[in-house]
């Protein structure tokens, strides 16, 4: 099947009561049994609901893998992968990540007697020095947030693969659109439905894809066991935004490509972080692995001056002043302020996050437009 024809047709059946096109929102906790123990597939709402079931196939269809889960939030779905392991095991993971997974790795699970090592995954040997006899579990994000690092998943899955170590993507900055980490060996793809796959800045979620039904198993009963699953209505929404995904995505990267190249010219900005430019240092490792380059990018301004960067931050007006991306419209984002607050200063300096970088996720309005905004607002 076609990428079109897929995004439209993933795990879409008419309800089989009536017919309706669209799945609808099963707003129930529980189902009525004809007998004890005799059911029809449903017994509670926190097992199981037929919103999420069709959601969790259509997960499943777009990643291209065998199996996914749902989850009530991104962090929810990082959460149920780390609770597969055991106090002493250790984790390999990148020193450049969403702030949310770094503070839940190290303020939630550390104390658990789970280690967590962070190292430069853009360097495949880096990763393959910090594996020890204990390590279970490496945890990749790529692209990265905000720094747009790239690694590549193919070399880190010939790695894991011999060593029975897990592999896991978090793949939220590509969406299935741009990338497919099953297809390039990784165990379990993760994915913040929030951003891209939800699509409307509407609704918070999460998700597990992964081909292994003894992975599915563990990590089912997980979901059923903690119970961070998502509502109905919020499946609904993701259905409905699934359905877009490529038409979305094209113009994320249309527009993504235009400013990027505009502020790589323009004599106030310092440094573009694009891995689309061919002086990134991912570009080689993005060409290969990914469908085109995507809509988020960071920039220094020349001067390096946090008091120039907030400026811009709080003059646009097109691009609003929030946390999140992946949605229709146009964010300008402060990650040492926001969305990487968590993350101590020293930590973030050293792996490069400077206190002036901005974040732009860029949405699908007019691109003239947009740099239109972005030129009154830098000046
Ligand atoms: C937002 C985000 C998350 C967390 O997802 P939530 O849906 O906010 O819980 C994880 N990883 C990345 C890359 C993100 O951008």
């Amino acid at each position: 099947m076609k990428e079109a024809t897929k995004y439209i047709h993933a795990g879409a059946e008419p309800d089989p009561s009536t017919g309706a096109i669209m799945t609808p929102i099963y707003q129930t906790s529980t189902y009525v049994q004809e007998a004890p123990g005799k059911n029809k597939g449903y017994e509670y709402a926190r097992s199981q609901n037929p919103t999420r079931t069709a959601l969790e196939k259509a997960f499943a269809v777009i990643e291209n893998a065998k199996y996914a889960l749902a989850f009530s939030s991104g962090v929810a779905a990082t959460d149920a992968v780390i609770k597969l392991l055991e106090p002493g095991d250790e984790v390999v993971c990148g020193n450049d990540m969403y702030g949310g997974t770094y503070r839940l790795f190290t303020k939630v699970f550390e104390k658990f007697g789970i280690k967590f090592i962070y190292v430069d995954t853009t360097n495949v040997s880096t990763i393959s020095k910090a594996i020890t006899s204990k390590t279970k579990l490496i945890w990749l994000e790529t692209p990265t947030n905000p720094l747009m690092n790239i690694t590549d998943i193919a070399a880190v899955a010939a790695l894991t693969k011999p060593k029975k170590i897990l592999l896991a993507v978090d793949n939220t900055f590509a969406s299935p659109f741009l990338q497919n980490p099953i297809d390039l060996g990784a165990d379990i793809v993760m994915h913040s439905v929030t951003k891209y796959l939800g699509g409307h800045s509407d609704v918070i979620q999460g998700s597990l894809m992964m081909d292994s039904l003894e992975l599915r198993d563990k990590l089912y009963f997980i979901q059923k066991s903690c119970g961070a699953v998502p509502g109905p209505m919020d499946c609904f929404l993701v259905l409905r935004g699934i359905k877009t995904l490529h038409v979305r995505m094209k113009a994320h990267c249309e527009n993504g490509a235009k400013i990027a190249h505009w502020l790589k010219k323009h004599k106030k900005i310092g440094k573009v972080y694009w891995p689309g430019f061919e002086d990134h240092p991912g570009h080689a490792v993005a060409k290969k692995q990914m469908r085109d380059f995507g809509g988020m990018l960071s920039f220094v301004l020349k001067n390096d001056s946090i008091e120039e960067a907030m400026r811009v931050l709080s003059s646009t007006k097109l691009f609003s002043l929030a946390e999140s991306l992946g949605g229709v419209e146009s964010l300008i984002n402060h990650p040492a302020s926001m969305t990487h607050a968590s993350i101590p200063k020293e930590e973030r300096i050293k792996n490069g996050l400077s206190d002036s970088l901005i974040r732009l996720s860029v949405g699908i309005e007019d691109a003239d437009d947009l740099i239109a905004d972005l030129e009154q607002a830098i000046g």
